[in-house]
């Protein structure tokens, strides 16, 4: 059972060394009359940059941190291979917390049966996973968008940022999405439907660029990395605007919080800034996939993949989110069915 392996708990910016690759000689079985874990091997290991936030000792997150020696977690797409549970048989697909192993001892509680199969099953770690929920409830149940209203979205090629402009769009709203390089600042205006597009890194002066896209504010800011972004963003919000806080990827690596100074515009636009963590909105899955499903098999929407080949390629395709490597969302292949 080849795993994935936090070496030791990382600080600053995570490097490849800070994972092993091991194969483990144990063999995984299911305890005998089991019916609470099912026995998976897992297809699909989805990157998310939260992953990041395990790896800290004291980690505030309120997530729980890894233990140095025990393999990464996360979301992935596995076959069921053994069950006791009746609602999952040998063969069926599903997406769950797993670990970045071959093979995974899982509890039932917290696992999602995939019942559609036109589509492709890697898309369950993102549009149809937990990226897709995060997109989904964090622009509509927090962002409350209204027609003609202005949107921003940062990191809005990523796997979240590309869900939520083509939502925005479909919503008629007005968006302005940005992103590190010129390869996804062309697919965010000519394959997501963005009004407008630039890249972040050759914008000296944010505010200045937001003025400048936003002559007349932003009503919501989708807010995915944090920092002088959002300290930007915030002189260029409009009264009562929102910022759904989904996540602040320019923070994660950092020791000390940097950035923001200028947070008493929430005071002065009345803005509501809200934090969501996705876990708590995972019951409106269905409700989701009945509003996402049509879009995908319609072409109304479309989902852009980096998927990296084999276990042994997922740390560094995990830890290349942090400077921007993956183009879409990111995920490794673990293994055929
Ligand atoms: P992405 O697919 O967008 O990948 C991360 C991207 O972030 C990179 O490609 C890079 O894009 C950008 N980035 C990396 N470092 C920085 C930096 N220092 N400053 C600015 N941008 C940076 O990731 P996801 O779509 O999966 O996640 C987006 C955000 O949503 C993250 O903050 C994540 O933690 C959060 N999230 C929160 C959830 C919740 O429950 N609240 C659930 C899922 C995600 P670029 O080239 O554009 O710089």
């Amino acid at each position: 059972n080849k795993q994935v392996i936090l070496k030791d708990y990382v600080s600053g910016f995570p490097k490849e060394s800070d994972l092993n690759i091991v194969d483990s000689t144990i063999t995984l079985k299911l305890p005998q009359g089991s019916n609470d874990v099912v026995l998976l091997k897992n297809l699909y290991l989805s990157c998310d940059p939260y992953m990041r936030l395990l790896m800290t000792k004291d980690t505030t997150a309120g997530l729980g941190a890894l233990t140095p020696g025990s393999p990464l977690t996360g979301f992935g797409v596995s076959k069921v291979v053994e069950s006791g549970h009746p609602d999952y048989k040998k063969d069926d697909s599903v997406w769950s917390l797993t670990k970045w192993e071959e093979y995974s001892l899982v509890p039932t509680t917290g696992i999602f049966k995939i019942e559609h199969n036109d589509v492709p099953l890697s898309y369950y770690t993102g549009i149809l996973g937990m990226p897709g929920m995060t997109a989904y409830a964090g622009f509509f149940e927090l962002g409350s968008p209204k027609k003609g209203e202005n949107v921003y979205v940062s990191a809005a090629s990523g796997a979240v940022g590309q869900l939520v402009g083509q939502f925005a769009k479909l919503h008629g709203c007005y968006v302005v999405g940005s992103a590190g390089t010129k390869e996804k600042v062309d697919l965010l205006k000519n394959k997501f439907g963005y009004d407008e597009a630039f890249n972040y890194k050759e914008e000296p002066d944010l505010n200045a660029t937001l003025k400048r896209y936003f002559p007349e504010g932003i009503d919501i800011y989708f807010e995915n990395v944090g920092g002088k972004t959002l300290d930007a963003v915030l002189l260029n919000m409009r009264v009562h605007g929102r910022i759904p806080v989904s996540g602040m990827i320019s923070q994660y690596n950092l020791t000390q919080p940097e950035g923001v100074t200028n947070l008493a515009q929430i005071i002065y636009k009345r803005i509501r800034i809200e934090g969501f963590v996705i876990s708590d909105y995972f019951h409106l899955y269905t409700k989701f996939l009945e509003f996402v499903l049509p879009l995908i098999r319609e072409g109304k929407v479309v989902y852009v993949e980096d998927i990296a080949e084999g276990l042994e390629n997922g740390p560094a395709a995990l830890i290349g989110l942090y400077s921007g490597r993956n183009v879409g969302k990111q995920l490794s292949f673990s293994q055929e069915q």
